[in-house]
């Protein structure tokens, strides 16, 4: 737990640092129709399809310590989203990047989510045919988020799998494009919060498992880690698992994975940008195993954090703002 120790008490330092500043954008800052206001006072239009029929592509990197994390991996997913559903951001990689940095300078944030949509635009442009719509763009800048708070790692969350609601069919809505129809994982949140649980497992109709509202799942059983190879986002903080696994001489399999094997496994953890790895040491209302983060689990969570010190993911942003 030395590590854990260690990177959450210096977080919560720059926290209470950042609690001191003057910033007018301190709490959060947007950037809407090419002005950046206060993120609490943001407005879209009324008319945009982004809130209309969430038709969008979106995406949520994030700032750790002064520093973007594989903000590329995140800007090429969202052009990847985009593609996929025909939509095209209006501004330039270079320009959407500076502009970003430019918002985390200005509300002095050390550590931060970022997130940038893409919207089909305004209905009354132009009509309904999507095709002809001038698309939009919205970012904005907010204190990090936790989908785990830091000080529940140590005794990890609880789970259970919906049997409610299953995830939404890739034939319907593609997951591997980041969007937010989360109609399917709102109903699971639902049902979770129904038998003391936090974080839903959804299931596809076949059975098998998916993924849950912000995050991939991740089980351990002698010594591999499996998680689902459909049904599910592409996680960016997945793809830190992938590479941390080959540095460290651990085998992950990307399969069909039946939702038996949470029941069977010896460990579960959660891989999300908002927090990083999140260990699991409950399900269904019962302990995984003896109810404690498990060694792989804690080892994966060591190496994503050491990762955040790689300048090969990351970038310092120049801050103007103290
Ligand atoms: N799955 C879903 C449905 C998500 O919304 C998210 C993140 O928001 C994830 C998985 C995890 O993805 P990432 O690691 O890129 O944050």
């Amino acid at each position: 737990m030395a590590s854990m120790d260690k990177i959450l008490a210096a977080y919560k330092e720059r926290v209470a640092l950042h609690e001191t500043g003057t910033s007018p954008f301190a709490k959060g800052i947007a950037w809407i129709e090419n002005k950046l206001v206060p993120l609490h006072e943001a407005r879209i239009p009324i008319l945009d399809q982004g809130f209309w029929h969430s038709d969008l592509a979106y995406d949520a990197p994030a700032v750790w310590n002064g520093r973007f994390f594989r903000l590329d991996d995140h800007i090429d997913r969202l052009d990847a989203s985009c593609d996929k559903i025909l939509l095209k951001s209006p501004l330039p990689r270079d320009e959407m990047k500076r502009i970003l940095c430019d918002m985390v300078s200005k509300t002095g944030l050390r550590d931060a989510q970022a997130v940038i949509i893409v919207t089909r635009g305004l209905t009354d442009v132009r009509g309904w045919d999507p095709r002809k719509l001038v698309n939009n763009l919205y970012m904005f800048v907010k204190p990090y988020g936790w989908l785990m708070q830091p000080e529940n790692h140590y005794a990890g969350g609880s789970a259970m799998v919906a049997r409610t609601v299953h995830r939404i069919p890739p034939g319907a809505i593609d997951p591997t494009v980041k969007n937010l129809q989360w109609g399917d994982l709102i109903r699971s949140v639902l049902e979770a919060q129904d038998c003391g649980a936090t974080y839903p497992f959804l299931t596809d109709q076949e059975g098998n498992l998916t993924e849950g509202p912000g995050f991939n799942i991740h089980l351990v059983q002698d010594g591999v880690i499996y998680t689902p190879d459909r049904g599910v986002l592409q996680g960016i903080t997945r793809r830190s698992v992938f590479d941390l696994c080959k540095a460290n001489g651990v085998e992950i399999r990307v399969d069909v994975v039946p939702v038996d094997m949470v029941y069977q496994c010896e460990e579960i953890f959660l891989s999300s940008t908002a927090g990083g790895i999140l260990p699991i040491t409950k399900l269904d209302g019962a302990p995984v195993r003896d109810g404690n983060p498990g060694p792989i689990t804690m080892k994966v969570w060591d190496a994503y954090w050491e990762m955040h010190d790689d300048a090969a993911y990351n970038f310092q942003i120049e801050y103007t703002s103290p």
